[in-house]
């Protein structure tokens, strides 16, 4: 199967993140959202992971299923947070000796309980180093961006310098969910600046709970503008908030793709109904095939 590198090099791409379910049903509903989207041929999924090693038999195994059953290829994401070095190197070698070719190098938050999380790898860059000297060529490797700078960083130009200094050694990004292209676009502008042409995917992130869209963004320092709160509050019932979900997110992917964006990368919290609907429209109005 294809690196995303190689991918993104073909042309623009398409791709839905999941999360390893915890329960039966939970399985079930993926199994059936995976099959679903499976036939929009997308370029490729991202399983995310548990920081601190929290999801780490399932994430893996599912990304192997994914490989081996479905057409689709899979990329693993893996944080370092309260990992040894030696953990982690074992993760990446047994995605290596599976066949797994992409992987999302990511730091991972600092969870209540470890007084020293970030010791084996203070930052992702560490991990994309780690990366390319277990997994070589056979691999390429993708990083987080925060278009609206990550909320542990000083500031936002310190943070975009980071972020530079990560996409230099990396193959790809993909971002943080936002509700406006101008945040995208700056964020560009920024990189760009300091030399960075990194292909860099936004993600977008359909709103089908407004609290739960709440939460996210306060954990994430994204932003969840007041015009679209107030839209989302004003909405009479549950359908209502999808239906301008929807919306919203189908005219930021018009927006994103107008802007000449490398893909557009779905979070899609294993259901597949609004994905469907906004790539409906997207290939309705001939931006996406
Ligand atoms: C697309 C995407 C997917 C994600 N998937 C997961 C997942 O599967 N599981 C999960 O637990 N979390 C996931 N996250 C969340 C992510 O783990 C958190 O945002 C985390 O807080 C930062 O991770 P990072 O990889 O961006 O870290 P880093 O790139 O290390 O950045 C973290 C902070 O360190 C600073 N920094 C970076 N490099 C340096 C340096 N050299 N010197 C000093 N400071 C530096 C940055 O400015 C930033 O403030 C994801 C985020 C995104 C955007």
């Amino acid at each position: 199967m294809p690196r995303i590198d190689t991918l993104l090099a073909r042309g623009r791409t398409t791709s839905f993140e999941f999360f390893p379910p915890k329960t039966p049903a939970g399985d079930a509903t993926l199994r059936r959202t995976l099959a679903d989207l499976e036939e929009l041929a997308p370029s490729f999924v991202s399983i995310t992971y548990g920081a601190g090693g929290s999801t780490r038999e399932r994430t893996h195994d599912l990304v192997v299923d994914i490989l081996e059953h479905t057409s689709i290829p899979p990329m693993a994401h893996l944080t370092t947070v309260s990992h040894t070095r030696d953990e982690v190197a074992g993760i990446l070698k047994r995605y290596r000796d599976a066949g797994v070719e992409n992987v999302m190098a990511l730091r991972g938050d600092a969870p209540a309980d470890d007084p020293d999380p970030f010791h084996a790898f203070p930052h992702a860059v560490d991990l994309v180093e780690l990366t390319r000297e277990i997994c070589g060529e056979q691999t390429s490797v993708g990083v987080a961006a925060h278009p609206e700078g990550h909320p542990d960083a000083p500031d936002l130009a310190t943070d975009r310098r980071h972020l530079a200094a990560k996409l230099a050694v990396a193959d790809f990004a993909v971002t943080q969910f936002f509700f406006e292209t101008e945040v995208y676009l700056r964020m560009l502008d920024d990189l760009a600046a300091l030399g960075c042409e990194t292909p860099v995917i936004p993600g977008v992130m359909p709103v089908t709970n407004v609290r739960q869209i709440q939460r996210f963004a306060e954990l994430s320092g994204a932003a969840f503008p007041t015009w679209l709160a107030d839209r989302l509050h004003a909405a009479g019932d549950e359908d209502e908030v999808r239906r301008i979900g929807v919306e919203v997110a189908t005219q930021l992917c018009v927006e994103l793709l107008d802007a000449g964006a490398p893909g557009l990368h779905f979070y899609t919290l294993n259901r597949s109904t609004a994905t469907r609907q906004i790539h409906h429209r997207l290939v309705e109005d001939g931006l996406l095939e």
